[in-house]
């Protein structure tokens, strides 16, 4: 299953690794020929940034391009296999079931990104599913993507989206879509969880690439099964500390759902939270409430243990000794999640670091007001920046608990960092978004697209982009929802 090394290609110079040195590791295969390929989105920025030559092709020839009908010179399309614990349970086969990985390009600052598809098709991984993907679903995971990256969050982003001429069949027809994903990488906890049933060797393949891939430095050095997993786990406490800051509730936290380079991936039914409550949960699969809001960084450090289960054999030749290396590993998850989320906290309330432990009980008061008032959580954050320039009233008007508010207040003011209070605000809005995807606008857009409007999609596309900055001609992209939309939401995932 070796492939050749890639002729040279017409915009894409693909040199793609996984397909050559992890022979086994997948399914070679292609994807569906779609009827009739329209160009719904093309992210412009992101292919420059991976340095893809679009010029010699018309809109035709995108469309094509991008619903897999012409695949470009020198992509190897493979169908990925992987397991995963979907919702506690452990499915020893899942994989690329309407998705192929079409290759890897070197992007313009040296980094490694895969190119794939979502949508192209039954694999042999499909199982019952029909392989492909929907308009609107596609839609929401570019507004998705962006926005997380706005947000400087490391994501999975979209290239391009094509409407296929297709009718897909879901509770009533719908129009059909492939989208093209740009990834660090593809590698899940779950592409680990499928080799680590075979022979150990399997793993070590697996880990030593992702070693070469993620973390270069940890390549050859002693115990570097152990560093790694120690990376991974720095990737997600950062990560996850991030969503957490922003209100990001992903929704599908599975451990094939989670990527070992550490970028937000797989986040179909997730949704930002509206007036603050830990419980939050929109996924309607999700009836246990399993990855709510609060749960979601002890979901993280669930995952990563599942992860190092299969890199035990690796860690030590001593069963004993490798389950301590790995528990002393996972153990400090909570620590990490902690530094990191302090660090982004202390950003978010403008205060420099101080006690520890103060600074905490200062952070989850402030939550605790916005849960008793209910108050809208991406506003209220913002308004606190206001208040640091002396601006109380706005930030009065989202409680009804004054008294409560003002002795917060207080505390808060005795901490807050330097005396110019205009570049303290300004600091404070830097770490606290004006806009975010707000769910009432994402299925706007999401439901016009479908109906062949792509107006609001790309209006809410360019609003996402300069999350920080308040615009007021974009002021109905950051008013929250009507609380009676928020409490009858649902999202759903594999649409
Ligand atoms: P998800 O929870 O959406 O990340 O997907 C879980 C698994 O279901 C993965 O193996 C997917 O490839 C597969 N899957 C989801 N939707 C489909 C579909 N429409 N057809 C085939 N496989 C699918
Ligand atoms: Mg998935």
């Amino acid at each position: 299953m070796n492939h050749p090394a890639s002729a040279p290609a017409i915009g894409f110079l693909f040199d793609n690794s996984y397909a050559r040195d992890l022979p086994g590791f997948y399914a070679a295969w292609k994807p569906e020929a779609v009827p009739a390929p329209v160009l719904l989105y093309l992210n412009q920025a992101l292919a420059d940034e991976l340095a893809l030559d679009l010029s010699t092709y018309d809109e035709a020839a995108l469309a094509a391009l991008f619903a897999g009908n012409r695949l470009p010179d020198g992509a190897t399309p493979i169908a990925q296999a992987y397991a995963g614990h979907q919702f506690g349970q452990f499915s020893p086969q899942l994989g690329d079931g309407r998705a192929l990985l079409i290759g890897e390009v070197i992007d313009r600052h040296g980094r490694r990104r895969d190119l794939a598809f979502k949508g192209s098709g039954r694999t042999p991984f499909s199982r019952r599913g029909d392989g492909k993907a929907a308009v609107g679903p596609m839609l929401r995971e570019v507004l998705i993507g962006e926005a997380m990256h706005a947000l400087g969050i490391p994501t999975t982003r979209a290239l391009a989206v094509v409407g296929t001429g297709e009718q897909i069949r879901r509770e009533r027809p719908l129009p059909g879509a492939n989208l093209t994903r740009v990834a660090a990488s593809h590698i899940r906890v779950g592409t680990f969880e499928f080799f680590a049933r075979g022979a150990i060797e399997e793993v070590r393949l697996l880990a030593d690439y992702t070693i070469a891939r993620h973390d270069p430095a940890l390549a050859g050095t002693a115990n570097r099964y152990l560093a790694f997993l120690r990376a991974v786990t720095e990737r997600q406490a950062a990560l996850v500390a991030q969503w957490m800051l922003v209100g990001f509730i992903h929704g599908v936290m599975n451990t094939d759902n989670m990527s070992i380079a550490g970028e937000t991936i797989d986040f179909g039914p997730c949704a930002f939270m509206e007036a603050y409550h830990p419980r939050t949960v929109f996924s309607s699969i999700d009836e246990q409430g399993r990855y709510a809001y609060r749960n979601q960084p002890a979901v993280a450090q669930w995952n990563l243990a599942r992860l190092a289960e299969t890199l035990l054999p690796l860690l030590a030749d001593e069963q004993q000794e490798a389950v301590a290396l790995a528990t002393g590993v996972i153990d400090g998850f909570p620590e990490r999640y902690r530094q990191h989320w302090l660090a982004g906290v202390r950003a978010k309330l403008g205060i420099p670091a101080g006690d520890a432990a103060a600074d905490l009980a200062l952070a989850e008061d402030w939550l605790g007001l916005l849960q008793q008032d209910k108050v809208d959580f991406t506003l209220a954050w913002r308004r606190l920046a206001d208040a640091a320039e002396g601006r109380l009233a706005p930030l009065q008007a989202l409680f009804t608990d004054h008294l409560a508010l003002d002795a917060w207040l207080q505390r808060w003011q005795v901490r807050r960092a330097g005396d110019d209070e205009k570049a303290h605000a300004a600091a404070m809005r830097g770490a606290n978004p004006w806009i975010i995807p707000r769910n009432h606008r994402v299925e706007e857009a999401v439901d016009a697209a479908s109906d062949g409007d792509l107006a609001p999609f790309l209006a809410l596309l360019a609003a996402l982009q300069r999350p920080f900055e308040e615009n007021p001609a974009l002021a109905r992209f950051a008013e929250p929802a009507p609380a009676a939309f928020t409490a009858a939401y649902q999202t759903f995932c594999g649409t």
